[in-house]
């Protein structure tokens, strides 16, 4: 193998894919771990993104993952190494704790002997755009966004500078639009700059793809880059790679069909109501029966078995607020969601054994809480099915699938997709 070029660390599962997709896009054949794998890569791919769970969590702890998934992207070879964090640049918030972006990109400067790297979320095709160091969300300041009332990560202020300096040691700078704005050699000649003046992280200024493109080439040769996922678009190129459908190729799709759903997102009620209204094949399945000890995950499985051979099949919990709110009311926030993760787990598991090879799954916690019963560690990237979503492929062993060539899976977060997604999907894979 011998190919790998890039190796990526995202602090969380969604955020992951999201990168992975934009690689994928650029010209990159990607494979997404989910946790520092325990065995080496076993893949062709250009470029691993490994899936970490350390946005909220404390500084230590994400230092200690990162540098974890450091070390395993190291030993496979990796050249330069991608920091991803969120669009909105939040990370874990105590008042005490600033953040612990910073902390975990400064372990990974010193275990790379990294003297300079950038910081930049600007992720214009999401609206994320950073303009003289300010981040903005939409048209909107980021701390008018209603990120300045997160309940876990609250970003009160927009000026990355200044919300990075508070997390970091190394003195952080500023790379500009109107130096941005001309190009590589601007960009390396204003790096050097900073350098000079003892500063050793870039807030980067970018509004548009372009940007970004342009920002590619002075990326060249630093062991570190951070940023959200938009910087992704300017890397392939580097590596002499560009968009190309090979990228996105997985072995051809077989086996059945089939859609599990515990989102309840509007956009996926609306995607719920859309399969029913084609006539497709949907079974609901009620929280409260399941707190009454009912085993929902046979019942819905039985009722799978005679249609799933014929036509795609959806389970779902998804409902509208209302419910939700008065099934929480009953159970508790986290009881009952934690129930209806664990049943849509087992279905998902259940439907595989039943021959299910294309699975779609709706929801961010749902989707873990599926991989997870699936026992899929490592997941390669395919096309897009809509923006951020692609469909992936596990192979059988990591699927724990008995027979077939492995398992082709989508997960799509709460608001992501089209009315369609559920029809779409499977017309992709076609
Ligand atoms: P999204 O990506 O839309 O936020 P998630 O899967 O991350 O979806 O979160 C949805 C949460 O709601 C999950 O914990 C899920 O188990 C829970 N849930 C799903 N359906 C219901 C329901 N009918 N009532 C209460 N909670 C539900």
């Amino acid at each position: 193998m011998g190919k790998l070029v890039l190796g990526c660390i995202a602090d969380d599962f969604t955020g992951a894919t999201d990168l992975a997709n934009n690689l994928v896009r650029a010209g990159m054949r990607v494979v997404q771990a989910i946790g520092v794998p325990a065995t080496p890569l076993d893949a062709d791919v250009d470029a691993v993104v490994v899936a970490l769970k350390s946005r909220t969590i404390a500084p230590a702890e994400a230092i200690a993952q990162s540098l974890d998934a450091l070390r395993w992207l190291q030993a496979q070879g990796a050249r330069q190494i991608y920091f991803k964090y969120c669009s909105t640049f939040d990370s874990t918030f105590t008042g005490e704790v600033r953040g612990n972006i910073g902390p975990v990109t400064e372990a990974l400067m010193d275990a790379l002997q990294c003297d300079f790297t950038i910081a930049t979320p600007a992720f214009p095709d999401n609206k994320r755009t950073v303009f003289k160091g300010y981040l903005f969300a939409g048209d909107v300041l980021l701390n008018e966004s209603g990120m300045q009332n997160h309940p876990l990560t609250p970003m009160t202020d927009a000026n990355l500078v200044r919300v990075l300096q508070a997390q970091c040691t190394r003195k952080v700078g500023l790379i500009d639009h109107t130096v941005v704005a001309r190009g590589d050699a601007a960009i390396s000649e204003r790096i050097a700059q900073l350098k000079s003046e003892g500063i050793s992280i870039a807030i980067v200024d970018a509004v548009s793809n372009d940007d970004l493109l342009r920002l590619g080439p002075a990326l060249a040769k630093m062991p570190l880059v951070t940023a959200g996922s938009g910087v992704a678009i300017g890397l392939p190129a580097n590596f002499g790679l560009s968009p190309s459908s090979q990228a996105s190729a997985l072995p051809a799709a077989s086996g059945l069909r089939a859609v599990v759903s515990g989102s309840c997102s509007l956009a996926t009620n609306r995607q719920v109501l859309d399969f029913i209204q084609r006539g497709g094949a949907a079974l609901a399945i009620d929280p409260l029966r399941i707190a009454a000890g009912v085993d929902v995950a046979a019942e819905a499985l039985a009722w799978a078995a005679p249609l799933v051979g014929k036509q795609p099949v959806l389970v779902y919990s998804t409902a509208e607020a209302g419910a939700v709110k008065s099934v929480q009311g009953r159970l508790g926030v986290e009881e009952a969601g934690a129930m209806v993760e664990r049943a849509i787990a087992a279905i998902a598991r259940g439907l595989v054994d039943q021959g299910v090879r294309q699975l779609v799954v709706a929801g961010g916690e749902t989707s873990g809480a599926c991989v997870q019963a699936l026992g899929i560690a490592q997941m390669q990237i395919g096309p897009q099915i809509d923006p951020g979503v692609p469909w992936c492929h596990a192979r059988a062993e990591a699927a724990k699938a008995e027979q077939g060539a492995g398992v082709h899976i989508a997960l799509k977060s709460g608001n992501f997709g089209g009315d369609d997604f559920f029809t779409k999907a499977f017309t992709v894979l076609a």
